[in-house]
């Protein structure tokens, strides 16, 4: 068995025969650079962690094979297809490095610039982000992607550019704080400053995709818009979704009582009339609704109970990695 690696590399991929080739050339030169060795304290060692996300073309059988002639090299392959955060999650568990790089398996990212991530991290952060500031996708990708980041921005008040690029670079405490699900991966740097890490980002060359094409097409933009909503609900103000719902409770139930209270005093002392006050159906309306609102808070203390103990991908075969991590 090969000795505990500095840096972990880990590369999702679905479908990907025709770049894996020369990804792994790539990345395999990259890691030979002096230049990357030397940014280290320690003695520098390494891994290629390639996590299969389900794929149904060659690329798993390419690197069965090239994994017998290369110990660096290891393999997580998932049960199906269940999309790059899932991916990248199993990829974070096997993971042993002190740093942690994740890529994607297109040739789009550049290898060599993890060295400048690493470099970047070396500064005191906790978490580098690559940044396509000239990205080489058409209109459709880089648009939807534009306003991606800039509501993210907004929303977070975090200043980075790029929020979705696949190449960064991670100290390890910060994977192990992050429980991704869904399509989560676009709001990792996100989530790491939210655990209180330091986050930056640097410009990182971008490629035009040589092979095949992009599995993240228009279809992904509303699931996407949802994660977008629980990674802030859920993640930032709802850890605790009876302190939440629990207070939208006691105030409508509040008005509610109120305006009966109104009514019936209106009624008992001065005799008006009950039912032709359109006020009493708001006050009944809402005390139905504190009502809801209460069954909502609970049902969500239940779940999110519950919610960090499910797995969210199951794993088919694994060849070189830590049996014990599973
Ligand atoms: N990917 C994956 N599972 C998926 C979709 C994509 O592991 O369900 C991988 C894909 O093989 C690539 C990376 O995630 O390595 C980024 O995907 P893609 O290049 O299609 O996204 P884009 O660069 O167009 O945003
Ligand atoms: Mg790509």
């Amino acid at each position: 068995m090969q000795p505990t690696p500095l840096l972990s590399v880990i590369v999702p991929f679905y479908n990907e025969e025709e770049s894996l080739p020369l990804l792994l050339d790539q990345l395999f030169e990259a890691m030979s650079d002096k230049e990357l060795q030397g940014l280290f304290k320690q003695p520098f060692s390494f891994e290629l962690l390639m996590i299969d996300d389900g794929s149904t073309d060659g690329s798993l059988d390419f690197i069965r094979e090239e994994i017998v002639r290369k110990p660096e090299l290891k393999l997580v392959s998932l049960q199906r297809n269940f999309g790059k955060t899932a991916a990248l999650s199993a990829g974070f568990k096997y993971a042993e490095g002190e740093y942690i790089v994740t890529l994607d398996a297109d040739l789009q990212d550049d290898p060599f610039a993890i060295k400048c991530l690493i470099e970047k991290l070396q500064e005191g952060y906790d978490l580098v982000s690559g940044w396509k500031r000239e990205r080489n996708d058409p209109l459709s990708k880089t648009i939807p992607s534009r306003v991606f980041n800039m509501t993210t921005r907004l929303f977070t008040g975090i200043a980075l550019h790029d929020f979705n690029c696949g190449l960064k670079a991670y100290r390890k405490k910060v994977i192990q704080s992050l429980d991704l699900y869904g399509e989560m991966h676009r709001y990792i740097p996100v989530l790491a400053r939210w655990n209180g890490f330091g986050v930056s980002e640097i410009p990182v060359k971008h490629n035009p995709r040589r092979f095949g094409k992009t599995k993240f097409g228009t279809s992904r933009i509303f699931p996407g818009l949802f994660d977008f909503l629980t990674v802030l609900f859920i993640t930032r103000y709802l850890r605790q979704p009876m302190h939440f719902f629990g207070m939208l409770s006691l105030l409508s139930f509040l008005v509610g009582f109120g305006i009966s209270l109104y009514v019936t005093i209106g009624k008992v002392f001065f005799n008006e009339a009950v039912v032709n006050r359109p006020i009493l159906f708001l006050g009944i309306l809402l005390i139905i609704l504190a009502v809801q609102f209460f069954s909502i808070g609970l049902l969500g203390e239940m779940l999110t109970r519950d919610a960090s103990r499910t797995l969210h991908y199951t794993v088919r075969e694994t060849m070189n990695v830590q049996e014990e991590k599973r």
